[in-house]
């Protein structure tokens, strides 16, 4: 609790993120204006020695705690855009899948190292300090192990450790190629584990990096057994950490589910498994009304990625009736399609009143502002998919451009509104997580290095 108290400060009714004051060297920039910095909390603006009143004063930073990207595929980061063109059969998430899975197949675990630190540059840029790697890619082309089997999991911490990010990673259990149990395809080997496999896969990354965050995904129901399911909830290795699934995606998938097992997905993972505040349900786009409320009461959060599932055609998530049955979410980039906080946010909103016609949608009474409603919800929804406190001081802290004519004269509740809708330029000036500055003035600081071997890799891995 003592280094509870030296990296937090007091701030109204509660502590929040505020970086350790002791370690000054890397806290340059931000230090000097940090009694003067306005930070925001769950409980509203707060600000040393001022509360707030009257208009916000200029060229003092906004300061607020990271967000977590709570859905990763890492990989595909380096395909996004590649496939916004028409082929020769009707597109669709399903053709999107088979250019995704000729992409995969190429890379090995340098690739990964330098497409993750792009990719994860990019998303503290943007302002996520902490990611959830839903990682499938785990073996060679041929299906065969690597040496260490967890060498592409490694590329992903190493990646992780050289930008700065905050990484939960989430090894996944795929086994077999839909609900009937046929086998995976060809190109699908380099995903495959059985139940010992993949337990062993745990253990080893446990021992590798002793350090680390680490739940467990499962690709989703078409992929895994139940009796799977329940050998790797029941090991020793599933007691604490996150468990990660993608559900209910598409409405293909759905229909499987009910032609094979008698109910739909997200009904089926409610009569089967133990959801609780450790699950993480990815997508569950397509639920009832009933389905809606009994996810919304089991505590779990509902990972909702809106630019992929825009980008894959997967439809709407039916996000008014969740908030309103209590129910928690959080954001993730998924394909990185898109990889902006900002961008996710407001089209969650964007989605609702679309499709029914309002504004402010996601406002309620407690919470009138729809960018305070929805950054409040994911910041909380995003740590808990992570299998972490938000209040901890692994949550790092990003600062918002006060000086930028977008934020000029915002009083303090208008801030979050104008960053979600009408933040298209990058606002975020700096990031700091564990007292390191990760970016500065809009760039990672090592911004340079880290795009010229993207470049490279990617020109190799085109050719
Ligand atoms: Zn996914």
């Amino acid at each position: 609790m003592a280094h509870y108290a030296e990296t937090h400060a007091m701030l109204g009714s509660g502590f929040y993120l505020m970086p350790d004051m002791s370690s000054r060297p890397e806290w340059d920039g931000m230090s000097n204006s940090m009694n003067l910095a306005r930070f925001w909390t769950p409980c509203g603006w707060r600000q040393p020695a001022d509360n707030l009143a009257g208009p916000a004063r200029p060229n003092t930073d906004w300061i607020l705690p990271g967000l977590v990207n709570l859905h990763s595929h890492a990989f595909q980061r380096a395909m996004a855009g590649l496939a916004e063109h028409r082929g020769s059969e009707a597109d669709s998430f399903w053709t999107w899948r088979e250019a995704m899975y000729r992409f995969a197949s190429r890379i090995e675990p340098e690739d990964l190292h330098a497409i993750a630190s792009q990719l994860y540059a990019e998303m503290l840029e943007s302002g996520y300090t902490h990611v959830c790697e839903f990682h499938y890619l785990h073996h060679r082309r041929d299906g065969r192990a690597y040496t260490p089997t967890s060498a592409m999991a490694d590329a992903l911490v190493a990646a992780a450790q050289e930008t700065g990010i905050g990484l939960t990673l989430l090894p996944v259990l795929y086994m077999q190629g839909s609900f009937d149990g046929r086998p995976l395809e060809t190109p699908q080997r380099r995903f495959a584990h059985d139940v010992e496999t993949f337990l062993q896969l745990l253990g080893d990354l446990r021992t590798r990096h002793p350090e680390l965050c680490m739940g467990l995904a499962f690709h989703s129901l078409r992929a895994v057994p139940e009796k799977a399911m329940t050998t790797v909830l029941e090991s020793g290795l599933a007691q604490d950490g996150p468990i990660h699934i993608h559900i209910a995606e598409q409405t293909a998938e759905v229909e499987d589910c009910r032609r094979t097992q008698g109910t739909t997905p997200v009904a089926w993972l409610l009569d089967h498994a133990p959801l609780d505040t450790r699950w993480c349900l990815v997508h569950a786009t397509h639920m009832d009304k009933d389905e809606t409320c009994r996810l919304a009461a089991t505590g779990a959060v509902a990972g909702l990625c809106p630019t992929t599932e825009a980008n894959l055609g997967d439809g709407l998530f039916p996000l008014l009736e969740y908030l309103q049955a209590g129910g928690r979410m959080g954001i993730g980039s998924d394909s990185h399609i898109s990889v902006s906080p900002v961008e996710e946010l407001r089209w969650l909103e964007y989605g609702q009143r679309l499709r029914n016609r309002g504004r402010n949608l996601v406002a309620d009474d407690n919470t009138r502002h729809t960018g305070e409603r929805l950054f409040a919800a994911a910041q909380a929804g995003g740590w808990q998919a992570a299998g972490l406190d938000s209040a901890s001081s692994t949550a790092g802290t990003i600062s918002l451009d006060a000086s930028h004519p977008l934020l000029a004269a915002r009083q303090a509740d208008e801030v979050l509104d104008s960053w979600i809708f009408a933040g298209n330029v990058p606002l975020v000036r700096e990031v700091y997580r564990h007292n390191r500055c990760r970016v500065r003035e809009g760039r990672h600081v090592q911004h340079e290095a880290i795009a010229a071997r993207y470049k490279t890799t990617l020109a190799r891995l085109r050719t």
